[in-house]
């Protein structure tokens, strides 16, 4: 039971440089799936052009879209990262497009 126990607090003093996916449901962590990337959340000020249901192209705030997508019910912070299972192909966006 000690031992249990010391090998739980040794893991706390690392999990602050431990990085893991805040998706519910999905349990990626940096030291177990180094093959994943972990995506930070979009600062507040990054916008992006968003078709809409209806076709219309609207502006809207990329953390916004995030937060939509992924459902995730909680605050994100500076240390909040998204694993790269929950994203497609396409929603990486190259420097080129941006510049449209
Ligand atoms: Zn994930």
């Amino acid at each position: 039971m000690d031992c249990i126990l010391k090998d739980i607090n040794k893991r706390r003093s690392t999990s602050k440089s431990n990085v893991n996916c805040c998706v519910y449901g999905c349990n990626a962590v940096m030291k177990k799936n180094p093959e994943l990337l972990y995506h930070r959340f979009p600062t507040v000020d990054q916008t992006m052009l968003y078709t809409d249901a209806f076709g219309n192209k609207v502006r809207v705030k990329r953390r916004v879209l995030w937060v939509k997508n992924i459902k995730m019910g909680k605050p994100v912070r500076s240390h909040t990262r998204v694993c790269s299972r929950h994203f497609t192909e396409e929603d990486y966006i190259t420097p080129n497009e941006c510049k449209k």
